[in-house]
């Protein structure tokens, strides 16, 4: 059972609320506009219920099939843009300086919409589908904002699924594995107090330029001598801050980076050995170091059963050989961890063909990939709530 005929028939309409979203791109909980228009389009589409507000700018539909049933699905999508500068030079492109779709959240949310339409017209399914909307995955951890304001307790969420479109699978792909299938997060931040002075008379400083040089070095070691080789980790310090002008030695400086995993093992033993590192690394230098270390996004780890179930999904649209059921895992990070988290579920790649790669500012999401994830999500919920 290949794409489902009337989502194909709905693509250009799905296609058009993609291009009005994509050129009105909103940043993490700001998406005001993006969550009006989904709320609109839920309530003309005859969602039985549309509740807006849970984690502040989230939106959530439910939509109640015509046999009866108890079970209860969430489907997800993500509704913010990012703080990049679009260069497509597309028709639609971002009417608002700085600010661009260029993860792909428009697609998400445009499909999900048009799942959304389909499930209202159809109703063929026992049970409740429950449409999450969610905003800031960009960093703002939006999907564990509406878990704290209740989303699955309230709506009695059994099992939740996610999707995120992927550059360089083919259209018309999927790809899914059992387990941990996306990285922790954690933010690092290192503030090093040395002694400032004079450049010409570093034996009475305590260089900080010298010392961040030297931490960025030996924190390269808590990935190669610390963790497993078998196991995944990267520890990248991304900013260094430190300086003025070529006659001083600066007084502070400051390192910035990210630490990721892919099981709560490593990320845990990432966490002691950059502390110690950097502790140690600082005191040999005499420089004090103050690190603020914050977790960011879980491992998130797709559920067996909900993944095998979600391939065969996959599968029924796209055929046996177009879905990889044992992807590489990758060492980006995802909100949707969250949700799996709290409920069995399963998150899927859905190919994007060859477009640049996601942030990137000449990504755009393939409106041909909109007919695959449509029908995904429909056959999904049908399959999940056939009673
Ligand atoms: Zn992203
Ligand atoms: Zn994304």
């Amino acid at each position: 059972m290949p794409i489902v005929n009337r989502v194909a028939a709905l693509q250009g309409e799905i296609a058009a609320w993609r291009h009005d979203m994509h050129a009105h791109p909103e940043l993490l909980y700001d998406v005001h506009r993006t969550a009006a228009n989904v709320v609109d389009k839920l309530k003309s589409f005859g969602c039985d219920e549309v509740v807006t507000g849970i984690g502040r700018t989230g939106v959530v539909g439910i939509i109640r099939g015509r046999k009866p049933g108890t079970k209860v699905i969430g489907l997800r999508a993500d509704m913010d843009a990012l703080p990049l500068e679009e260069e497509t030079g597309l028709p639609y492109k971002s009417t608002v300086p700085g600010k661009m779709h260029a993860c792909g959240h428009d697609g998400h949310t445009a499909m999900l919409l048009g799942a959304a339409k389909y499930l209202a017209e159809t109703r063929n399914f026992a049970g409740s589908a429950v449409l999450i909307f969610q905003p800031a995955e960009e960093g703002g951890a939006g999907g564990l904002a509406m878990i704290k304001d209740g989303l699955m307790g309230r709506f009695g969420i059994h099992e939740v699924y996610g999707m995120h479109n992927h550059p360089g699978l083919p259209v018309g792909q999927f790809a899914i594995r059992p387990g941990a299938m996306m990285a922790s997060a954690d933010h690092i931040v290192i503030d090093l107090e040395g002694k400032g002075g004079h450049a010409a008379k570093p034996h009475l400083s305590i260089d900080t330029i010298l010392v961040g040089a030297q931490i960025i070095n030996q924190l390269q070691s808590v990935v190669a001598r610390n963790i497993d080789p078998l196991e995944a980790a990267v520890v990248s310090v991304c900013m260094f801050q430190a300086g003025h002008t070529d006659n001083v030695i600066p007084q502070h400086a400051r390192l910035r980076g990210t630490a990721r995993a892919l099981t709560a093992e490593v990320r845990e033993r990432l966490q002691t050995r950059i502390g110690e590192v950097v502790e140690g690394t600082a005191r040999l230098y005499g420089a004090k170091a103050k690190i603020t270390y914050t977790n960011g996004y879980p491992v998130l780890v797709n559920h067996e059963r909900q993944a095998a179930f979600a391939a065969g999904v996959a599968r029924e649209i796209a055929g046996t050989d177009k879905v990889d059921t044992a992807a590489a895992p990758v060492m980006g990070a995802e909100d949707f961890a969250f949700m799996l988290q709290d409920r069995p579920g399963a998150f899927i790649f859905v190919g994007n063909g060859d477009s640049a790669g996601l942030h990137h500012p000449a990504y755009d999401f393939n409106d041909e990939a909109i007919p695959v994830g449509t029908s995904y999500w429909v056959r999904l919920a049908e399959t999940a709530l056939a009673g």
